[in-house]
């Protein structure tokens, strides 16, 4: 890790899965042997580049475009883009560590990458968000393919830039190629439940995992952060299964609205107008309260479900949650909880689904719509879920009997990082040093 100074989260999420490893390098010491660990810890490819492009007043505006092409031993790089100021190479290097753990989970043939730029797309017209997405695939469309690499959808990135890249990509390749990017629209190439599947698998995993302990959603109080793609269908379910979700947030601060989110104002406020929560709580009347610069977890609840970004849940936040007698938190997000927060959370008895086990429904439902692309069919909507159903069910019980067979009963993080891990070594062991 001293190879890559600077790079804080990077460095939190090799840790994070290195520390369940010791007792399978202890039992299985090919790996040693054949340095895994050194190997996942070096990218097999990382791309930065350029990304210039003119704004709605004629001005050249420079961003810096990243594609970390991270393991391909069990398919094709497979990880989504995110559009945030924030984005560096650090954060796109955590998130291509931690999909490739995740994608092994799915037991489906993809392997793991991450790709994005620090382009803001909140304030941004319509067209400057097409100009800046075209400009962007000008140089990721060399690197990507059905068979190479596959991007998708992640922060700032959903339906309407996953449609200019497509375009453009197409445009520029002369190929009508749907499997080089999931997250499609329905009338061209895209997947039913693909817009819903992040959200939706994280509940579908919890509700399992709150099954082993006789608990369900039924009645109970849910708080989520977040208003975008994941914590919005994470609403959607989290009611469906009888829950009263009371509280979201966005980066401004967060809604309390105790009679339970009103999911439709809320898409409409968020998705369709794009403005923050707090206008939310202004159409809601008197029904909701809007609390800036803070976070949603002061609220209190029995079951959190972190939906927004990396670092969003910390010491405080869970020891808060924990006081208002919280039962369970299922990671919508990748690495919402920090690793203060989560021992603590797990020094109470909180049943905890990390995100790489619980957030893999979206992606899984992403190689179900290379299936379909492939395949030249479409799925129904019920069919789809029921898959989607399926993989997380077995996601969770494979997680749950690792954790007992390495002697940590109800572990998820052990459960999913060893058997995330062992599958892809085991890849990397019979593909020989490459
Ligand atoms: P969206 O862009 O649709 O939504 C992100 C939400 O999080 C927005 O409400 C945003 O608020 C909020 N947010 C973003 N950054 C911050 C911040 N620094 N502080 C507080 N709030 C913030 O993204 P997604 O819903 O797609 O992604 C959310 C999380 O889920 C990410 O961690 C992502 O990696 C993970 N994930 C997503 C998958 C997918 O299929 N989309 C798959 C698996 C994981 P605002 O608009 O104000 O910035």
């Amino acid at each position: 890790l001293a190879r890559n100074p600077g790079e804080q989260e990077f460095h939190q999420a090799v840790h994070e899965v290195f520390d369940s490893l010791e007792p399978v390098l202890r039992k299985n010491p090919q790996y040693v042997d054949a340095a895994v660990l050194g190997r996942l810890c070096e990218p097999e490819r990382q791309i930065i580049f350029r990304v210039p492009w003119v704004d709605d007043a004629g001005q050249v505006q420079i961003n810096r475009g990243f594609r970390v092409e991270y393991n391909s031993a069990l398919g094709p790089y497979k990880g989504g883009l995110r559009f945030h100021p924030s984005v560096y190479l650090g954060i796109i290097k955590f998130l291509g560590f931690e999909q490739v753990f995740k994608n092994a989970l799915t037991g489906m043939p993809i392997g793991g990458g991450k790709g994005g730029s620090d382009f803001d797309p909140r304030g941004r017209s319509d067209g400057e968000v097409m100009r800046f997405c075209q400009s962007f695939m000008t140089e990721l469309y060399r690197h990507i393919g059905e068979h190479t690499d596959v991007p998708a959808g992640d922060i700032g990135v959903g339906g309407r830039e996953i449609g200019y890249l497509f375009g453009h990509y197409k445009r520029i390749t002369n190929r009508y190629e749907s499997g080089v990017l999931t997250g499609k629209g329905l009338t061209w190439g895209g997947s039913l439940v693909r817009t819903e599947a992040t959200g939706y698998g994280t509940v579908l995993f919890a509700e399992r995992m709150l099954a082993t302990k006789g608990e369900s959603f039924d009645g109970r109080r849910v708080l989520v952060s977040g208003t975008g793609n994941v914590a919005q269908y994470a609403i959607q379910k989290a009611q469906q299964l009888g829950a009263h979700v009371v509280g979201c947030s966005d980066s401004t601060g967060y809604v309390v609205d105790e009679a339970g989110i009103d999911l439709a104002l809320l898409q409409q406020t968020r998705e369709v107008d794009r403005l923050p929560v707090s206008v939310y709580a202004e159409r809601r009347g008197g029904a909701a309260t809007f609390v800036p610069g803070r976070r949603v977890w002061e609220v209190g609840a029995d079951i959190a479900l972190p939906c927004a970004t990396q670092n969003e849940l910390d010491e405080d936040d869970a020891a808060a949650l924990v006081r208002s007698g919280l039962v369970a938190v299922a990671e919508g997000a990748n690495m919402p909880t920090t690793p203060k927060a989560a021992a603590l959370l797990q020094d109470a008895g909180v049943l905890y689904a990390p995100g790489k086990a619980a957030n893999a429904g979206g992606v899984a439902t992403s190689a179900l719509e290379m299936q379909q692309n492939a395949s030249r069919d479409s799925w129904s909507f019920d069919y789809t879920e029921q898959r989607l159903a399926g993989i997380m069910h077995s996601i969770h019980d494979r997680c749950l009997a690792t954790a007992d067979e390495y002697d940590s009963p109800g572990n998820y993080v052990v459960g999913a990082n060893v058997a995330g891990f062992t599958k892809v070594a085991d890849a990397m062991l019979a593909l020989g040093v490459v």
